[in-house]
């Protein structure tokens, strides 16, 4: 708990609950509170602006405000303070869409006790201490945010909620690498964040993109927890990255970069600790540089000290397509599940790297028209069909999409809105929000990316009936194979393709069932179902477990 005396600031013009508030307040004795009210949002945002306010409690129905514009406006007055909503039980659903712009949680009056406001109050405010700088990324909010749905819906214990919603170890870096002009030295923030060791090793893969910071790692870490736990798979989850553009760095660059991150983080991976793998930016070659730098230190090769890894090197067969071509696995289960045969069906892929390219080539096997696929250049649609062949040929030559001669040329956004069947987001995070949800007209929305769906837009999917395989679930063949790599290199057997594929199948396949027959049974989506799923066995762990000491 905080040594100073914090301020409350409530904005509440029931003068019934006031009392209620300043009565739980007052009966826990906690004397590190102190209640200021305001009965107005005129008055309450002439306090923010006169006084030192430590936190607000926010009722959205005032006598000169309504709803989430209330929210809003407090928001704009109060940037940097932690604001709890107090909601009514028939206002929920409008003071969670405050949580989901910003707010730190919010309390249903009639349910509150005193000591559950107090931990509230201390977590919102430590919240949002965190979330400042680093933390600050709309991914890990969106992450969060997913989370306590969940935990609302799930009635998760409080303790495990406080617990799961921050990585326990997080390692924040700063590194050098000399670019090929030889007295240019580039200093760049690289992470290794590791969400959750309970489960045992932790695992996930190293990301290189100009944007990734703390808040990103650790929105990408816990989501691994959670498709790990869905997978069965006896791992936490952990995510890395480094703060560059690959794209500019020529292959001589990369490896002195790669093997200086991997030297960075050296004490904290490992195969019996935490084993990386491939994400956005990087590929087999970063692996291999990463298994050899490691093995190098310790002294003798360690092929299980990272997944998706060349085959010569002791990595699996079917891991690198296997994100895709599990994605296409869960697709076909989707549209047998909405009785629509996938032959002729229609296919629009956002992103042709590993995940993008290995979807729209799995669905094209099994008989779906790919009508738009797209990279960071351009979008390329053809209605009577795009070629797989074709695509990966010119993407080849040409290393990007752009000028691809079979189809139109048409913008990310543009690609999003198409009329199709299959919508396969399989590039970045953030792509479908409000913004565009609307206009969305696929019956299957398969995430490849992570986090490619915000809050607001999933309502309105859900709202408009299409059917939703949430990453966690849709993109979890990757890591699924990673674990049949790690399991191979651990015992030193090797498995045939056929062996890996048909696991694959299994292990998905459970899971999709699961995930719907949760979704049935709790009339939620499917993305709050996959989480369930996830967040169950690791509460459950954690309880058996208990707390060291
Ligand atoms: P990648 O680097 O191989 O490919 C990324 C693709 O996205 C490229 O075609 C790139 O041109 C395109 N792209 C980049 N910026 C874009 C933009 N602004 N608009 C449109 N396209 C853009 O990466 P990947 O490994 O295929 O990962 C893609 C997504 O899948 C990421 O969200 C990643 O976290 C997720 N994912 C990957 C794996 C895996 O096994 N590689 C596993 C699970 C999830």
């Amino acid at each position: 708990m905080p040594e100073h005396r914090n301020t409350v600031l409530m904005i509440e013009d029931n003068p019934i609950h006031a009392r209620l508030i300043h009565n739980l307040l007052k009966e826990t004795g906690d004397d590190v509170y102190e209640l200021i009210t305001a009965v107005t949002l005129a008055e309450g945002l002439r306090r923010i602006e006169q006084d030192r306010i430590d936190i607000i409690l926010l009722d959205l129905v005032l006598p000169d405000s309504q709803e989430l514009d209330t929210f809003i406006r407090v928001r704009t007055a109060a940037t940097q303070l932690p604001i709890i909503i107090l909601t009514g039980l028939d206002d929920v659903s409008i003071a969670a869409k405050a949580v989901e712009a910003g707010a730190q949680d919010y309390l249903i009056k009639n349910e509150i006790k005193g000591p559950h406001l107090t931990r509230a109050m201390h977590y919102a405010i430590e919240r949002v201490r965190a979330t400042r700088g680093e933390w600050d990324s709309p991914m890990f909010r969106l992450a969060q945010q997913q989370f306590l749905k969940a935990a609302q819906i799930m009635d998760l214990d409080e303790n495990i909620r406080e617990r799961l919603l921050f990585p326990q170890r997080t390692h924040v870096i700063t590194l050098p690498f000399r670019r090929d002009e030889y007295n240019v030295v580039e200093t760049v923030f690289g992470y290794r964040v590791q969400h959750l060791l309970t489960m045992g090793p932790t695992k996930g893969g190293i990301r290189y993109h100009e944007d990734v910071n703390l808040g990103e790692v650790s929105a990408l870490a816990m989501w691994m927890t959670w498709k790990c736990s869905l997978m069965n798979l006896p791992f936490g989850g952990a995510k890395g990255g480094v703060r560059i553009d690959p794209t500019g760095l020529s292959r001589s660059e990369l490896q002195r970069l790669t093997r200086r991150y991997t030297s960075e983080i050296i004490d904290v991976i490992g195969p019996d600790k935490d084993i990386p793998a491939p994400d956005m930016g990087t590929d087999e070659q970063v692996m291999a540089w990463i298994m050899d730098t490691y093995s190098q230190q310790i002294g003798h090769t360690v092929p299980g000290v990272v997944t998706g890894k060349p085959v010569v090197l002791g990595g699996s067969l079917g891991r690198k397509e296997a994100t895709g071509r599990g994605l296409v696995y869960l697709i076909s289960a989707a549209a047998r599940h909405i009785g629509m045969p996938l032959q002729g069906a229609t296919a629009v892929v956002q992103g042709f790297g590993n995940v993008g390219s290995n979807t729209a080539r799995f669905l094209e096997e099994e008989g779906v028209r790919l009508v738009a696929v797209s990279d960071v250049t351009t979008g390329i649609y053809n209605p009577n069909g795009l070629s797989y062949a074709e695509l990966v040929d010119y993407a080849q030559k040409n290393r990007f999409l752009k000028g691809f001669p079979g189809g139109e040329a048409v913008t990310n956004k543009e690609l999003l809105e198409l009329p199709c069947d299959i919508l396969a987001p399989a590039a970045l995070q953030n792509q479908i929000t409000a913004e565009n949800a609307d206009r969305i007209k696929c019956r299957i929305l398969a995430e490849g990316a992570n986090g490619p769906t915000n809050l607001e837009a999933d309502e309105i999917l859900n709202r408009k009936n299409i059917f939703i395989l949430p990453d966690i679930l849709g993109n979890a063949g990757g890591v699924t194979v990673s674990y049949f790599e790690w399991v191979q290199d651990i015992q030193n057997f090797m498995w045939t393709l056929k062996e890996i594929n048909e696991r694959l199948h299994g292990i998905l396949l459970d899971a999709f069932q699961r995930t719907v027959a949760r979704a049935e049974t709790m009339h939620t989506d499917m993305r709050t179902a996959a989480l369930i799923e996830g967040i169950n066995r690791v509460t459950e762990a954690k309880l058996l477990r208990g707390i060291f000491p």
